[in-house]
């Protein structure tokens, strides 16, 4: 049996997929944290809602 799934997996950072580090876990610097943040932020500004459902279709 040979495993191919590695010992110490390194996770990457989400924003830019380098390797992360202990420091700044899971990215791999304080500035993608932040920018991280900032996206999660600005995502929070244009919430995408639902169309205005004006189907109001007259049952003649
Ligand atoms: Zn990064």
């Amino acid at each position: 049996m040979t495993p191919e799934k590695p010992a110490r997996p390194a996770p990457k950072c989400p924003v830019c997929g380098r390797p992360s580090v202990a420091e700044a876990k899971p990215f791999c610097s304080d500035r993608c944290r932040q920018v991280d943040l900032g996206r999660w932020l600005t995502e929070s500004y244009v919430v995408p809602g639902p169309p205005p459902g004006n189907d109001d279709d007259a049952e003649d």
